[in-house]
């Protein structure tokens, strides 16, 4: 039953029963990394600091999401699954 870019519902949450969906690993890790080097680069200019800290803070969830949450992301609980 793979619907190939549809998000497949694989699970049910621990947390909340909810219905949890396995997102593409490799794609938030490659958007992750993109976003912390955007960052990076961006750091290089004080006025872009506070965009740039956010933006960096947005890719370390998505490598966080990868490496702990494993992509799976609970629409119950709208956080991924890390339990
Ligand atoms: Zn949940």
């Amino acid at each position: 039953m793979n619907c190939g870019l549809k998000d497949m519902p694989i699970d049910a949450c621990r947390r909340c029963g909810g219905e949890v969906v396995q997102k593409s690993r490799p794609r938030l890790a490659v958007v992750g990394s993109v976003l912390i080097v955007a960052a990076l680069v961006g750091a290089v200019w004080p006025i872009l600091w506070a965009p740039a800290f956010v933006t960096g803070l947005t890719g370390a969830y998505l490598l966080a999401w990868v490496a702990i949450g494993r992509g799976r992301w609970c629409r119950g609980c709208k956080r991924f699954d890390g339990v």
